[in-house]
């Protein structure tokens, strides 16, 4: 590199463009761009997934089966088979034979090239007398090129990135940054918790130099998130202490009037919950619960009792769903139960051409009940006097949110509402002090959806199936894992897709076919669900959109295409849109699973039909990681932390947040400013910083 070079090294900054790196181009700053990262700080906090040990290298006579090990041996012969859409690849470590395999990988093909030496990290599997790695971590050495070694960082990719060049890039950037990185916890905090400094941490999470000083930089790191989540909550919740939420009046005309036009009785469940949440309403205190249930357990009738209590006290409530489709559902479900009492209730999306209208008829407070989106949280949204907030499927919200709808009005009462059973701890976290209520057990009459798997080729029986349900008079979806169309999805290699196979079965005489994708404009959406539930379909070809809340109760038999493609949490919420009236349903799952992880969650599928079951299953076969898709969904919001298999650091955390907040409540002595600045950034969008001060 050239004098001037150098010179312009030294001066760069940690918040400088991550172009200035001489190796990154447009397309790779669009692909890190992807990952979330335009600056050399932003690297800093791309964690890697996971380290190779590179510290042992094991010659390949020496490895063992099922155990995990890194090894390093010559290319030899490279293979794709195109049918099966597998990459295998023989290498050789001296006269050792070693193989490696790689499932829909034909993109890997031109890196491993013969004559070139490979590092490969995974589990080793014997195999007629020979060894095999499935999906290893691997390196291909240049010829002129140093490898890394030690504890080596592997990163998340994206695009056309490859992980030697993140590996060197991350190399000259971290070491360089890591030492600027401030410590907003206090030395004495630190001390008392045995934690290692939080710029040492950063450092060592990349290029750790033992496997304990990774493990101490987790902890460090673990602590730091579960720290300013802690002290958020705390914040938000003494907001302010001295406005009291308001009474609402669970047991007024409309409550009652709504009990008594149901089609059937609250079930035991049912009961137990409104008990604990009428209970809340009845007080000043504001309510701040979460009611858990499993899929068709039955908890918008109990929300619906909860804003009722809203009206009755002369409030109003807001229902918040997670998607457009899933609020506009909500809003005619509400309508048809609500239609003997005469309410008013509005719908509030994004897009609504008339959205202004409503917003001024709740800021006047002529209209009670409101169902909406995300939008019901935009800046502009007022209320007149909200007494109620119910939050559908909560999994799409976070602390943030809930801040944010909180300060509409005085305080309302919230009713947080999932299927997904979420630890308790771990609520209490993200939630704040959120309480617990269950409705446990279904409504009277309702059996587990028999559920079968079939491989491709038995396909034939799913859609019998279907034609039978038709000529019943039922209807039925077929989920599919990619849209299709025009669009084709990389790497999709043969899936179904719904858009061609809406096509393939319109031709087929006897069924009327819809479809149902999220490519489709809101309105051609709501179109398709309103012709479904009105009968008008038979047959709804769609993707995963209807996997949380849609509620066709003469929908019996669900089909899903290549159901290994989706995790356990989608299969759960797919199958429940059967099965949700008096009608059994059924599921069939088509898939020729390739991995041993598809084919537990497909068998787990067949055998449990709670979620609380299937959670422990997911548990067990992926690990504490992603209990049914909270991670995937965003929920815990944490980088590196595990709220379950962190617990104690979650408990040690919170003490420590709850100690800092009554020592100095208003972080006003000077070794805590830097601790507010990091607080604050995670509740800044939330909310207005007067009212924090
Ligand atoms: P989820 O808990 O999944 O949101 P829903 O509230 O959508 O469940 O209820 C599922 C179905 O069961 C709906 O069609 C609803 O009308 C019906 N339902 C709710 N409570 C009862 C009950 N006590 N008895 C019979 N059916 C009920
Ligand atoms: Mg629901």
């Amino acid at each position: 590199m050239s004098a001037k070079g150098a010179d312009s090294r030294a001066s760069w900054a940690a918040s400088d463009l991550v172009t200035k790196w001489p190796g990154v181009g447009p397309s790779r700053a669009r692909e890190l761009e992807n990952l979330g990262v335009r600056t050399f700080e932003d690297l800093l906090g791309l964690w890697p997934h996971r380290h190779m040990d590179r510290s042992v290298i094991t010659p390949v006579e020496m490895l063992r089966d099922q155990e995990s090990a890194t090894v390093r041996a010559v290319i030899r012969r490279v293979q794709y088979d195109r049918f099966k859409q597998l990459l295998r690849v023989e290498l050789e470590d001296g006269a050792w034979p070693l193989g490696a395999v790689f499932f829909h990988a034909a993109w890997l093909q031109k890196q491993f090239v013969p004559g070139q030496e490979a590092w490969l990290s995974g589990k080793a599997e014997r195999r007629g007398g020979k060894f095999f790695m499935t999906h290893p971590d691997f390196q291909i050495l240049k010829p002129t090129e140093q490898p890394l070694l030690g504890l080596v960082p592997v990163y998340p990719l994206s695009g056309s990135l490859k992980q030697s060049f993140m590996q060197r890039l991350m190399q000259d950037i971290v070491p360089r940054f890591a030492p600027q990185v401030g410590d907003p916890v206090p030395p004495d905090v630190q001390q008392e918790e045995g934690l290692m400094g939080r710029a040492q941490a950063v450092l060592y999470q990349h290029f750790p130099p033992s496997q304990d000083m990774l493990e101490a930089s987790r902890k460090r790191l673990v602590f730091d998130e579960f720290l300013r989540i802690a002290l958020a909550v705390l914040i938000m919740h003494r907001l302010d202490p001295k406005i009291p939420g308001l009474a609402q009046n669970p047991d007024g005309p409309a409550a009652r009037a709504f009990v008594a036009s149901l089609p059937f009785t609250l079930t035991p469940g049912q009961r137990k919950a409104w008990g604990e949440i009428r209970r809340d309403l009845k007080s000043q205190r504001p309510m701040a619960r979460l009611l858990q249930g499993d899929v068709g357990s039955g908890k918008t009738v109990v929300a619906i009792l909860a804003m009722l209590a809203a009206v009755d006290a002369g409030h109003q409530a807001a229902f918040m769903a997670p998607t457009e489709l899933l609020a506009e559902q909500q809003w005619q479900v509400l309508n048809r139960f609500l239609g003997p009492l005469d309410l008013n209730c509005l719908l509030l999306t994004g897009r609504d051409r008339r959205a202004g209208d409503a917003r001024e008829a709740l800021q006047q407070g002529t209209v009670p009940l409101v169902v909406g989106t995300q939008a019901l949280i935009a800046e502009r949204v007022g209320f007149s006097k909200l007494g109620v907030v119910v939050v559908d499927e909560q999994h799409r919200f976070g602390v943030k949110q809930r801040a944010r709808l909180s300060l509409k009005g005085v305080y309302p009462d919230m009713l947080v509402m999932t299927a997904t059973p979420i630890p308790r701890t771990l609520a209490l976290t993200v939630y704040g002090d959120l309480e617990v209520s269950e409705i446990s057990g279904l409504p009277p009459g309702r059996k587990p959806v028999e559920t079968v798997h079939i491989s491709h080729k038995e396909r034939k029986a799913a859609y019998a199936a279907v034609m039978a349900a038709v000529k019943r008079g039922e209807q039925a979806y077929v989920v599919c894992p990619l849209v299709g169309g025009d669009d084709d999805e990389e790497g999709s290699g043969s899936a179904k897709a719904a858009v061609d196979l809406a096509q393939g079965m319109e031709k087929l005489p006897g069924w009327r076919v819809g479809l149902l994708h999220g490519k489709m404009a809101s309105k051609e959406k709501t179109e398709a669900m309103a012709r479904f539930r009105a009968r008008e379909i038979d047959v709804m070809v769609t993707t995963t959109i209807v996997e949380v809340g849609v509620d066709v109760p003469n929908a019996t038999v669900m089909v899903i295409e290549d159901a290994d493609r989706f995790g356990l949490a989608q299969l759960h919420q797919l199958r429940g849109r059967v099965g949700r009236g008096d009608a059994p349903g059924q599921c069939f799952l088509i898939a020729d699973p390739k991995t041993e992880q598809a084919q537990d969650r497909l068998s787990a599928m067949v055998r449990y039909h709670e979620g609380i079951r299937l959670a422990e299953e997911d548990l067990r076969i992926r690990g504490p990681g992603e209990i049914l898709g909270m991670r995937q969904h965003g929920v815990t919001g944490f980088q590196l932390a595990n709220p379950i298999k962190d617990l104690e650091w979650l408990q040690r955390a919170r003490q420590v947040a709850r100690r800092l907040i009554e020592s100095d409540p208003q972080f006003s002595e000077s070794g805590h400013q830097p601790l507010w600045q990091w607080v604050r950034e995670a509740l800044d969008d939330a909310m207005p910083a007067q009212v924090l001060h």
